[in-house]
């Protein structure tokens, strides 16, 4: 009998405290902005590296686009699983738009509750969430929000970064959030703006670094260093891109008014025809130089895409560096402080996903994970079972490989949380058997 209660009592007690998370997601920072002679001088990363792992880099979800891999990142799933299959999506049944977030109707649960986000699923279980600028915080996504959220809004500074990061860490270290969660835009903006090898791009990313310098010290001196494990990661790489030579001009194959909808420019567009002229605009397309048109059952398999049901009949995909858009008028300027819309960017992503220029980093430190370890590459469906496992969460269903993380964590770290029911099960068995 001792041996009966010593089991149930095992069985229903709780699950052991699992240590906080700390995760950053770095918009737009390419695998290779911290190659080895970078990183001399970034005192931040370097001590990162050396006290935890880096993968040579991470392959993102197609497209590689940041909503749907910000979605990837938190759920483990391909784009067509989870749904979120672009920065700008059509949905023909509500003719209701999504675009890039900042729409009302963007924040509809239309668009998110395709898949369910760690972050939720860490609400459910009762372990508080806070957020800071990650897109989609704000949004209830399968009836839960998190616990705090601070909104995104265009472009938080690095002040607000560097206060994120603070107050992120305190919320750990009062018990309010066990797990807090950080974005950050600016890399991706000035890799947009003056191209990804750019001076801007670069002085963002050392502002990043001084941040993560003292965030470093804070950890310290909170006592949080056996405590918080910290994970960074991207969601997608960045290229240079030419309005000189390499834009398609969509209005020059095809007449627009033959089209009902078109979502995005750049590297993929989203085309609705009208439906008697499908064949032919198809067929118009498929002549340009420098771009694929796809109808949806010839979307590549190893996109992971076409399943997805925003998908549109037609999907077009640039080669890489070229920009599809329906004419040079309407191309994306933005206004470069002269008042004057006249600054071309120079950067793009959103390419075929397997392009090196795509690649996005990851990184990681803290109890849980092995230190000064280079690891073999991963992609952005792995992420997922890495946040689980560290914040003591049980993986939903997911298109990540446990076999592609499983070496950055510590030989001694415990294997992945097991499935609730064998404890509920053990517990009905014993109270049968004492009945
Ligand atoms: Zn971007």
């Amino acid at each position: 009998m001792g041996s009966l209660a010593l089991v149930l009592l095992l069985a229903l007690a709780p699950a052991a405290a699992h240590r906080k998370l700390l995760v950053f997601l770095l918009d737009g920072f390419r695998f290779d902005y911290l190659d080895d002679k970078e990183l001399e001088s970034l005192p931040g990363f370097r001590d990162i590296v050396s006290m935890g792992v880096k993968v040579d880099y991470m392959t993102p979800d197609f497209p590689s686009l940041s909503y749907p891999n910000y979605y990837t990142l938190m759920t483990g799933r391909h784009c067509e699983v989870h749904q979120m299959i672009g920065n700008y999506m059509w949905d023909p049944t509500t003719n209701l738009s999504f675009d890039i977030g900042v729409n009302k109707d963007s924040l509809l649960p239309l668009w998110w509750n395709g898949s369910e986000p760690l972050w939720v699923t860490m609400m459910k279980e009762k372990k508080n969430v806070s957020m800071y600028y990650w897109p989609g915080c704000e949004v209830e996504i399968l009836g839960v929000r998190p616990s705090y959220c601070r909104e995104y809004f265009s472009v938080p500074t690095d002040k607000n970064f560097a206060e994120a990061i603070s107050d992120a860490l305190e919320s750990l270290r009062n018990g309010s959030a066990e797990m807090a969660a950080v974005y950050y835009e600016r890399i991706d903006v000035e890799g947009h703006h003056y191209g990804p090898a750019s001076p801007q791009r670069r002085s963002a990313l050392r502002e990043v670094d001084k941040a993560l310098s003292t965030m470093i010290q804070q950890i310290k001196s909170k006592g949080l260093k056996d405590e918080v494990n910290v994970v960074l990661f991207s969601d997608h790489g960045m290229t240079d891109i030419s309005w000189a030579n390499k834009v398609i001009e969509l209005k020059n194959y095809i007449n627009m008014s033959d089209t009902i909808q078109m979502k995005d420019r750049g590297p993929v567009v989203s085309l609705w025809p009208v439906p008697e002229k499908h064949a032919e605009i198809y067929e118009k397309l498929k002549a340009v130089e420098h771009m694929h048109v796809y109808n949806i059952q010839d979307i590549p398999d190893r996109f992971f895409y076409k399943k997805g049901k925003f998908v549109s009949p037609l999907t077009l995909v640039a080669d890489e560096g070229w920009f599809i858009a329906e004419s040079r008028e309407k191309l994306p300027f933005w206004e470069n402080g002269t008042g004057r819309r006249d600054a071309w960017q120079n950067g793009w992503h959103g390419y075929d996903n397997e392009l090196m220029d795509m690649r996005g980093f990851f990184l990681a430190y803290g109890p849980d994970f092995r230190s000064n370890f280079r690891a073999p590459p991963i992609r952005s469906v792995d992420v997922y079972n890495v946040l689980c496992h560290v914040a003591g969460v049980r993986p939903l269903p997911n298109n990540g490989s446990w076999s592609r993380v499983e070496c950055l964590l510590r030989a001694a770290a415990p294997a992945p949380p097991r499935a609730p029911w064998p404890r509920c099960a053990l517990a009905l068995l014993l109270l049968a058997l004492l009945a």
